[in-house]
């Protein structure tokens, strides 16, 4: 059997808001993609080779950071949608996992992050984005605050490239910038 690897970058807000104003940003997220061209709507979706509602566009060269060689079996290949999301969702990154680091002197998550799972399934369960203190220089931060694209995070509303080559910096900026409040990247591989 072969195993074809994937890999995803989901770029998530973190802080809450409203349902309408969720909806609100997923549309304007969406206006934006489909204005550059980056995005058309999946016009044959199915539900094991090509599951997202939307699909790279006739600009989708235009997203990413520098040409690859792969680009154009990347278009043909299966699952390279983009997913965006106005429910609250976790994002793991599967195989990366990886813990993030002070945001001050860049030293290791505390064991109390590393160690348990308790503060993932009590973000999940009642909402609230966990906080943890550096070991090392006592800085303080909620968990997205933490530096890293390795581990996991819970929010909403989110977007996911699946499969596709390093999005450039720009378009990552241009949608945390919709997106609104603090936002994350996880970087998934499985
Ligand atoms: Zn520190």
């Amino acid at each position: 059997m072969i195993h074809v690897s994937e890999h995803s970058v989901t770029v998530v807000r973190l802080d809450d808001t409203s349902s309408a104003a969720r909806e609100e940003i997923v549309l304007g997220v969406q206006g934006l993609l489909l204005a550059r061209g980056v995005i058309v709507p999946n016009d044959c979706r199915d539900a094991l080779w090509q599951p997202s509602e939307w699909k790279p566009g006739p600009a989708a060269r235009t997203a990413v950071v520098e040409p690859v060689d792969w680009f154009d079996s990347f278009l043909d290949t299966a699952n390279n949608g983009v997913d965006i999301r106005g429910e609250r969702d976790v994002y793991h990154p599967v195989e990366n996992d990886e813990a993030p680091r002070c945001a001050k002197c860049a030293a290791a998550a505390p064991a109390s992050y590393t160690d348990s799972a308790d503060w993932l399934e009590a973000w999940m369960t009642a909402g609230h984005e966990p906080g943890f203190t550096c070991d090392q220089c006592g800085w303080s931060g909620p968990v997205g605050d933490w530096s890293g694209q390795f581990g996991v995070l819970i929010g909403a509303p989110a977007v996911t490239f699946l499969n596709w080559p390093p999005c450039s910096p720009a378009l990552i900026t241009d949608i945390r910038g919709l997106l609104g409040g603090r936002t994350g990247i996880v970087v998934s591989h499985w």
